[in-house]
């Protein structure tokens, strides 16, 4: 599989899946736009070690999934928009009448409604070349729920559905859209969780693991990375060009429960 002269645009891939799939796609030869609102030289070092490794076009632009301008703006600046992945994303957890305003105002807006002021900006692009892959990452939190976690299983419910619109709305045009839903996926993010659950729990770090984060996960292992771009790519090829308006599980079984 080559997409080799396909543009992919990933929001928030300066770490953890976003930049695992960043990798994939550039590894099946895309040329990669990677983002997240900071601007740091370690960002556009990232760009530039996915050129050198996989051979081709990567750069980083800044901006910021919580700002409808900036969504827009980013793939604006980026001229060209074959492939967009919409993987930002932040976690707060706390029950509902106790939820902080401002944390569910942006967990909905980085979430969710940066997927649809990109895809709208994006779309045209796609049609005018009769070709196109939207993939949002989800969650298993877009299909069942969990407590204490109320903006973040709205938000990815709502991809889901952004995801199902999207896919009518672009059908029979070469495009096509769908929603991955990641069960727990070892990110930069959940091992910095493990110290602190290890002594919370008085447990050592393989029974966090098991115990803790992979209760409902049935093959009790971590998705990875890697798996998840392998997905993208996946959606991205021939074969998947019937794939849309669906929803993936890379889940360990999770959501067969
Ligand atoms: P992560 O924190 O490593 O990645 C989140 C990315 O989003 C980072 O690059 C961060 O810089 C970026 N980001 C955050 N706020 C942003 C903003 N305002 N503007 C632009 N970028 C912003 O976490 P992750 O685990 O890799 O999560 C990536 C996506 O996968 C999220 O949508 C998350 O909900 C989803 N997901 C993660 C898991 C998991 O277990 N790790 C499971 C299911 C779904």
């Amino acid at each position: 599989m080559s997409l080799k002269g396909k543009t992919a645009i990933i929001t928030g891939s300066n770490s953890g899946i976003g930049l695992g799939v960043a990798r994939e796609l550039a590894r099946a030869g895309a040329d990669v736009v990677l983002n997240s609102f900071t601007d740091r030289d370690e960002d556009h070092a990232l760009a530039q070690e996915i050129a050198a490794e996989f051979r081709v076009a990567a750069r980083y632009i800044r901006a910021d999934m919580s700002r409808a301008d900036q969504c827009r703006a980013l793939i604006e600046q980026a001229g060209a928009c074959d492939i967009l992945v919409n993987n930002a994303g932040i976690q707060h957890v706390c029950p509902i009448d106790e939820f902080p305003i401002d944390k569910w105002d942006a967990i909905i807006a980085i979430n969710l409604t940066s997927a649809f002021h990109t895809t709208a900006v994006a779309l045209p692009m796609m049609r005018k070349t009769g070709w196109g892959r939207i993939v949002n990452i989800a969650s298993a939190h877009g299909l069942t729920a969990s407590p204490y976690k109320s903006a973040y299983v709205a938000a990815k419910h709502g991809i889901v559905g952004l995801s199902k619109t999207t896919a009518l709305e672009t059908a029979g045009q070469g495009i096509t859209c769908n929603a991955i839903c990641p069960g727990y996926v070892l990110t930069p993010l959940v091992e910095a969780q493990i110290p602190d659950t290890m002594k919370k729990y008085d447990m050592d770090r393989d029974e966090v693991i098991r115990k803790v984060m992979l209760e409902r996960q049935p093959s009790k292992e971590f998705a990875t990375v890697e798996q998840l771009g392998g997905t993208a790519v996946f959606l991205c090829s021939d074969a998947a060009a019937q794939i849309t308006g669906t929803t993936i599980s890379v889940d360990g079984g999770w959501t067969a429960l």
